[in-house]
């Protein structure tokens, strides 16, 4: 059955776009967002607004869903109102969130006492990769209804890997959020360097990129933490969401991550100083204080 109608829940910085690029695509696309206004857009290109997750699922052989932590999705799946309230046996459930693998494997298995199929599919790649369309996608679930979501995954990402069973693929976004992590605190701790030293950090930025020490961090954030932009792509909030969960996991697993818990504590500072709403390149502000202003 070649799926031809999907549906999107949570059209933030990130399921707006990937919502919009799933009309492009060429899908029957069924929206819902808690704060009406941001479906809009979504109405402009071309897509119907339910009103409801429920709403949505009834209408839709995929629901995505992409909103913000653990309890967030098992409202607007098992809730009230929720997917599963609407969902046909045979349907799939994709959650594009980053939340704790443990919620993962909770939704698929209930999802599958109706038949539901349910994929963790976070994502990776920004504010900028869910306009273009490029977002890296790591997929738990089974094999099969992977392989019937893969058109529409196609839509929102360039590189889309199952990674394993439900709940991999919030694994493989929590190593991918210990690197991000680190590779902030590198991008912060070069442009303090660089600033202090008299020399231009635009410069820096330019050359650094295109070497060996390179990072999505550097080409993409750099600029913006250099020119005093903090307006969010992926805001500090957030990242500390994940950075719990990755400490929850690490915890569990007695793996020790010193780096992940530096980076934690500066963004602490930043959300101590009501910074928590800036994006993630505002841990330059961090390192700035640390250096006294
Ligand atoms: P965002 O702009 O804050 O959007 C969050 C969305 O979730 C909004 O549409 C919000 O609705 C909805 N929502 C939250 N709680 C809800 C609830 N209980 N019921 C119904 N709707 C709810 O955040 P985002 O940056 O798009 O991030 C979304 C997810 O993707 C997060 O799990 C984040 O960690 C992950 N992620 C983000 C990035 C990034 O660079 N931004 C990258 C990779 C992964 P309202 O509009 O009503 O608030």
């Amino acid at each position: 059955m070649t799926v031809e109608r999907v549906g999107f829940i949570g059209l933030g910085i990130m399921g707006g776009p990937m919502a919009a690029n799933l009309v492009r695509a060429g899908f029957a696309v069924t929206v819902w967002n808690r704060t009406a206004a941001k479906a809009e857009p979504l109405a402009e290109l071309g897509a119907a607004v339910a009103s409801s997750p429920a709403g949505v699922a009834e209408r839709s052989e995929v629901t995505f869903t992409c909103v913000t932590a653990s309890r967030d999705v098992e409202e607007v799946v098992l809730g009230p109102g929720g997917i599963a309230e609407g969902a046909r046996p045979g349907s799939i459930v994709v959650d594009c969130s980053t939340v704790a693998p443990a919620t993962a494997r909770l939704l698929h298995a209930r999802l599958a006492e109706r038949g539901v199929g349910f994929l963790d599919a976070p994502v990776s790649g920004g504010d900028v990769g869910a306009k273009a369309g490029t977002l890296a996608v790591m997929v738990g679930g089974e094999p099969e209804v992977f392989d019937r979501a893969l058109p529409a995954l196609r839509a929102i990402g360039k590189t889309v890997v199952h990674v394993g069973p439900p709940g991999a693929g919030q694994v493989v976004k929590l190593c991918n959020q210990v690197a991000g992590g680190l590779h902030l605190l590198a991008m912060a701790e070069a442009i303090s360097l660089c600033r202090r030293s008299g020399v231009d950090p635009g410069k820096m930025l330019e050359v650094v990129s295109a070497g060996a020490a390179g990072s999505w961090m550097l080409q993409q954030l750099g600029p913006r933490a250099v020119a005093g932009d903090f307006a969010p792509g992926f805001m500090v909030d957030l990242m500390q969401k994940d950075l719990g969960l990755v400490l929850e996991a690490a915890h569990e697993t007695h793996t020790p991550l010193p780096g992940t818990a530096l980076v934690r504590q500066l963004f602490e500072m930043l959300q101590a100083r009501g910074r928590g709403r800036d994006g993630t390149q505002a841990i330059v502000e961090a390192l700035r204080l640390l250096a006294g202003g």
